[in-house]
């Protein structure tokens, strides 16, 4: 009776609700940890036994086991021990928000179905547009930066065929560093590039793009008869979190008349940071620009947008279905501007969080994180048996263990199984990357609550692990 929400069941929704609610507060309450530290093996048999052709339970009894069996073993981003990856703690009024994004299920792929949903999302797209500067902008919520950066690409791509008659996809190049994210190089392959469509930008020491290359590459693709399609620089590059230099990159672009996409997934905190908006000086210069919302804004997944300076440049993706969003239809459509078709009312979070906090109040705990991994450097920098590789305009942390004596063969050698064994103990979450051909342990930093005490928890983790591992490796020497 009353499965499906309706007037007839939603007194019954809003007990369902109520009861989920306060399960997952209560896990809030009573989590101590990032994970619970099951192995594999335990969870594979936990769903394995779960009979998915059986009779239904009834949604009290369904619900009960989400929290048994995903909310209790699931990752826990907000635990000051959870530091691998860019995921944030999500704002409140943004959790809330999902609840009425799920339970309103509107689609703002056309405004029939979403009406003042449509209206709002374009506010937002408007809001961030400002931020960056664009006086005449557009956009469109998307799922990631992933989707982000592919309709970018996208544009670029319809773009630069149109201001080259004749030029074939073959001819196109796109100009990255090395330090990019991965979903660029995808992108140019589900574009139709060829195998060297991407051209790497030589760096500085920080993994930052370097202007003065940028231009001798440019000139290297004109050289060998080929089309630069865009550039891609990275404001908060992935490993690193640097900035690269978007003014200097911008002169370049404009000079050679190249579309400038700038990929700000992780660095778009800054557009409201009350001390660090400089860094993005440059940005209103961009053809293009990626925000993950969901990476820096404490949204929860997903939450993306992809934001043009020119809203006109945008027509590139539209696709005129006679049953949806016809050629003579004078409403805003967003998937006139859109990969997606269904796709869900995202922007209500970040409305959500704005009216709640504030964008200044936003700001500072972006800029928590940033001055938080500052003092984490220092504190790292100041180790004995700790070592530090870089720096970071944002909010990472890549590190090694490597106390005295061991040497460098052995200290690569530890990375994997002291992140291993941090992970299966559930105590602390860090991740593991590569910086200059050696593998490094990393930590970043998006939790404005986590304090200074807290990370140097974590990093005694890191190095009990690193030493009980060290004196198996020598028990296993003394036992050959
Ligand atoms: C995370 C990230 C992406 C991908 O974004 P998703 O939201 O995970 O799809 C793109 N670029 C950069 C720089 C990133 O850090």
């Amino acid at each position: 009776m009353h499965e499906l929400l309706s007037a007839a069941s939603a007194d019954a929704y809003a007990e369902a609700l109520r009861g989920t609610v306060d399960r997952v507060a209560s896990r809030f309450r009573t989590t101590t940890q990032p994970f619970s530290g099951a192995s594999r093996d335990e969870l594979q048999a936990l769903v394995d036994v779960v009979d998915l052709d059986g009779p239904g339970q009834g949604t009290n009894a369904a619900l009960r086991e989400i929290d048994e069996l995903f909310a209790r073993h699931a990752v826990y981003f907000h635990d000051p021990g959870y530091a691998a990856h860019l995921n944030c703690p999500v704002a409140v009024p943004a959790v809330a928000a999902e609840a009425v994004i799920a339970a309103v299920n509107a689609s703002v792929d056309t405004y029939d179905q979403s009406t003042v949903g449509t209206l709002m999302e374009r506010r937002l797209v408007a809001w961030t547009a400002g931020r960056l500067g664009f006086v005449d902008g557009g956009g469109v919520f998307t799922s990631g930066g992933t989707q982000s950066n592919l309709q970018a690409l996208l544009v670029a791509r319809e773009r630069a065929l149109a201001h080259a008659p004749g030029a074939h996809p073959d001819d196109l190049v796109v100009l990255a560093t090395a330090s990019g994210h991965f979903s660029v190089r995808n992108a140019v392959r589900l574009l139709g590039l060829p195998a060297d469509g991407v051209r790497l930008v030589p760096v500085d020491e920080d993994g930052r793009m370097r202007p003065d290359a940028l231009a001798i590459a440019l000139r290297h693709v004109e050289r060998d008869g080929r089309l630069p399609m865009a550039v891609v620089a990275t404001a908060g590059t992935t490993d690193r979190g640097c900035v690269d230099p978007l003014a200097a990159i911008a002169d370049v672009c404009d000079a050679a008349d190249v579309w400038l996409h700038v990929d700000a997934a992780y660095g778009c905190g800054l557009l409201v940071s009350p001390t660090r908006r400089h860094l993005l000086d440059g940005v209103e210069r961009a053809r293009s620009v990626t925000v993950d919302f969901h990476k820096a804004f404490f949204q929860p997944v997903s939450s993306s947008a992809l934001v043009v300076r020119h809203a006109a440049d945008l027509r590139h993706v539209a696709h005129h279905a006679d049953y949806l969003n016809p050629e003579d239809s004078d409403e805003p459509n967003q998937v006139d501007v859109s990969l997606q078709t269904t796709r869900r009312f995202d922007a209500l979070k970040l409305w959500a969080t704005l009216r709640a906090l504030g964008p200044d109040r936003i700001g500072e705990m972006v800029d928590a994180t940033i001055d938080l991994t500052a003092a984490v450097h220092d504190l790292v920098e100041r180790d004995t048996e700790l070592h530090l590789l870089a720096r970071t305009d944002l909010s990472t942390v890549l590190f090694r263990y490597q106390p005295d004596g061991v040497d460098d063969e052995q200290a690569d050698a530890l990375v994997a199984g002291v992140r291993r064994r941090l992970f299966d103990a559930g105590r602390a979450l860090v991740a593991r990357t590569v910086l200059d051909g050696r593998p490094c342990l990393k930590l970043t930093l998006l939790n404005p609550e986590t304090s200074v005490a807290d990370v140097r928890h974590v990093l005694e983790l890191v190095r009990a692990a690193g030493a009980a591992l060290l004196a198996e490796q020598r028990l296993a020497e003394v036992a050959r």
